[in-house]
Formats: C-alpha cells, sequence, structure tokens
C-alpha cells in the first residue's frame, strides 16, 4: 500500500490509537527541523514507537507495520520549550492576585494554563516560581507525571527566593500587615540554605534567586543588586550539594556578573548585561534566558501596577538591548527561549512571539527555533530525553503551518502536538 492510502487508513485508525501503547507512527510532512542541523531536512519520515522516536528514514523506506501520519503543508520539529514561566500567575497584577486566590484556585487555572500551553505545542516547560505560598505547581507536575491530567513535562523551582523588600516581597503594604510574599523571603547565607533546602525537599529541581530588583514588582528597583556576593555564593553552594542548578534573575549589571561568577547555571532577563557579562558567560558556560516578549506585551498599556518601569526600559532601552544580546549570541553565548508571561489571562499563540524576538535581536530564525529547542534541552540537562528530532529521544514533536524558517509567527499554532508518542492535538 502507497503512503496516501496508508495516510487514509491511518486518520481511521488514529483515534483509537489515542493513548494505545505500543503505536508504531511515521510522521511524515513537508520538512523536518531536527533541532540539530543548520538546514531543515526533506523527504524524511520520523518513526515512532510508543513513548519514543526510534529513527528518521526516507519517506519510500517506512515499513507498512507504521501507520503513516500525513501533515502535508506542515513542518515538523520537536516540541517546544519554555525556559521560563510562571503558570500559577493569572492576573497582570498577580501580586494582589497572589494575596486573594488560594493555592488550589491557582493550581485550578494554572491546569488550564498548561494544558492550553501543550495545545499550543509546549511539550516541556521550566517553572520559575509562582506566587504561591504552597506548592501548587508541584502538585500539577505531580498529576501530570501520574498521567491523571494531560499537561506538558514539567521542572523548575516552585518559588523564586527573594531577600526582605525585593520583587518577591509584598512592598506596597502597611508595615502593620503581616502577609506571606509571593516570594521565599530569605536574608543572609544561613536563611538561604534552609530555603534551599526547602524548595529541594519538596521537589524543586531548579533553585530559582532573585538576585536584583524586578520589573513588574512594586517597590523595589531592577538597577539594584539584592543578594551580596557571600549569600549568592552559599546559594550556588547549596544547591550544587544537591546537583540542582541555580537560575538567576538579574537586570543590574553588577548583579548579572556576580551571579555568573558565583556558578548559575542560566542567567534571566540579564536586562544591562554588557561586554563584560558577555566575555564572563561564555567564560562559565552560563546560559542566557532573555525574556522580551514580555516586556513589549505590556509596553505602553496601563495594565501593570509597575508600569513606569517596564515602560522604562521597553520604550527607550529596548533596542540598546536587543544589540547586546545578539551581540551575546555571535560571541557563542547559549540563549534559551523563556516566556515568562505568566498564565491564566494570556492567550496561548502570545508565548511563542518570544522566537521572532529573538530573530530580531539577531538570531537566524534556525538559531531562535533551538533556542526553544535543543539549546533549552541542553540548558535542562535533559538532551538525553528532550529538545530534538533523534533517534532514543522521547516523542515530544509537533508540527506547524508553513516553513517556520520564512515566517516565525507559524508557531504560535501548530495544527498537530505530539508528547511521549501520545497524540495530543490533530489537524481538522
Ligand atoms: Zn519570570
Amino acid at each position: 500500500m502507497d503512503i496516501k492510502q496508508r495516510r487514509w487508513w491511518a486518520v481511521g485508525l488514529w483515534v483509537v490509537s489515542l493513548g494505545c501503547q505500543g503505536a508504531q507512527f511515521a510522521l511524515v510532512a513537508d520538512r523536518v527541523i531536527d533541532g540539530d542541523a543548520d538546514e531543515p531536512l526533506e523527504q524524511v519520515a520520523v518513526l515512532v514507537d510508543d513513548a519514543r522516536i526510534t529513527g528518521l528514514v526516507d519517506i519510500d523506506a517506512v515499513s507498512d507495520s507504521y501507520k503513516v501520519i500525513s501533515l502535508p503543508g506542515q513542518t515538523l520539529m520537536p516540541g517546544m520549550i519554555n525556559g521560563h514561566e510562571h503558570p500559577l500567575l493569572y492576573a497582570d497584577d498577580y501580586q494582589n492576585a497572589h494575596l486573594t486566590g488560594s493555592s488550589a484556585y491557582k493550581a485550578l487555572l494554572g491546569l488550564a494554563t498548561l494544558q492550553r500551553l501543550l495545545d499550543h505545542g509546549w511539550t516541556t516547560i521550566r517553572v520559575m516560581g509562582d506566587g504561591d505560598v504552597f506548592y501548587g505547581n508541584q502538585d500539577l507536575h505531580r498529576v501530570i507525571s501520574e498521567g491523571v491530567f494531560e499537561g506538558p513535562r514539567i521542572t523548575g523551582a516552585a518559588h523564586y527566593i527573594s531577600i526582605t523588600g525585593g520583587g518577591g516581597d509584598v512592598n506596597f503594604a502597611s508595615p502593620e500587615q503581616m502577609l506571606i510574599a509571593d516570594g521565599l523571603i530569605a536574608d543572609g547565607p544561613d536563611e538561604i540554605r534552609k530555603a534551599i533546602r526547602q524548595e529541594i525537599k519538596y521537589g524543586s529541581d531548579w533553585i530559582k534567586l532573585l538576585v536584583t530588583g524586578a520589573f513588574h514588582s512594586v517597590g523595589d528597583d531592577p538597577k539594584n543588586v539584592a543578594f551580596s556576593p557571600e549569600e549568592l555564593a552559599e546559594a550556588v553552594a547549596e544547591a550544587g550539594r544537591h546537583n540542582v542548578p541555580v537560575a538567576a534573575h538579574a537586570h543590574a549589571n553588577a548583579g548579572i556578573n556576580q551571579a555568573i561568577r558565583a556558578g548559575v547555571r542560566s542567567i534571566e532577563h540579564g536586562t544591562y548585561l554588557d561586554e563584560r557579562s558577555i566575555a564572563l558567560m561564555l567564560e562559565y558556560g552560563t546560559y542566557y534566558v532573555p525574556t522580551i516578549f514580555v516586556g513589549d506585551y505590556y509596553a505602553g498599556t496601563d495594565k501593570l501596577l509597575a508600569q513606569a518601569k517596564n515602560d522604562d526600559v521597553y520604550l527607550n532601552y529596548r533596542a540598546d538591548w536587543l544589540a547586546l544580546i545578539g551581540k551575546a549570541h555571535a560571541a557563542g553565548v547559549r540563549i534559551v527561549v523563556g516566556v515568562d508571561l505568566g498564565g491564566y489571562n494570556i492567550e496561548p499563540e502570545a508565548y511563542a512571539r518570544e522566537f521572532a524576538a529573538l530573530a530580531e535581536a539577531g538570531l537566524s530564525p534556525m538559531a531562535a527555533i533551538q533556542a526553544g529547542t535543543s539549546v533549552a534541552a541542553d540548558m535542562l540537562r535533559w538532551s538525553d530525553r528532550v529538545g530534538r528530532i533523534k533517534a532514543g529521544l522521547l516523542a515530544d514533536i509537533i508540527a506547524v503551518p508553513g516553513n517556520p524558517l520564512e515566517d516565525l509567527s507559524a508557531l504560535e499554532s501548530p495544527a498537530f502536538v505530539m508528547k511521549d508518542g501520545k497524540i495530543i492535538k490533530y489537524p481538522d
């Protein structure tokens, strides 16, 4: 039977194949972006056996035992990895929302967010802390990995660790109010050590530090450094004793450079980086997650309590920042897609606009796609699991309309999504 005949046979059978263990699929589209090669592959079928990719073969060499899933006019690529997200944040005014929504409410909205992200091709999410006193995001991680609900695979930190008065504290309440902050507050090496041990005890596999002030919180300055060099050193040492990497939220230049020197695995935002930061990231092998689009999304609106801070960067400094991101990429710094938009109130198509923002900063479309697939997987230390279309890896594969190398907006609405070899979304 030829490919076309088998396609219709497959369409008839694909519904009963959903969730069926041991299914063998051959995915055929116009081209394959595998996450490694500089050019897309053509005339190639991707073979999937149960949860894993078993190989890439010539489309004429697919054996009859495979159900062919034909995706004409589409491009196959690895499932997208969002290297910086907060699925439980559900309002622009997230610190007020933190004080009024229960952990369960946040988790339920977060589940809806995660399922919409999976449906839009995001098969892996690194959580960079959520405004939740408890561990709602870890519970979501748990129910998804137990197979109770569909969702992306989750890694990351349950909370952001902040100093008193820092970006993870609630700075707009009167001193009489005894509030529990959205972040985990720790001052001094002893408290930081304890906070990190607690995070790891309850399942965080990354530690997230707010090394400088933040843009979307009230009452702190992103141009100031929060943690002392002594606190930073102890944070990285303690996480390292548990083999857990550290992600450093850092805007201020001194904070970026101190965090790199302390040995963090990734710099988040890195807004005021300079040539020295680029040299240090290369020297220390630090990954860089710029999170550009989130500020564009809010620039010039009146949605944020801390609107002026956001607009200062995006209306006055953005071009300089993007030039530095391009310079870092050209020098060899590994850039990763992180979206940072938060959860429930965001339209799911918006997240993929980070790819176009990276292209604007000077990454080629292929490099931008790799930043959200293979390079992101390397940062997660998951290159043996996800991020590439390669034999042996988990079958997290999406198909997007047309050719994303010509138009990155194709990534906003994938027509086909497979996670762990299971079909999540199929074209109409
Ligand atoms: Zn963030």
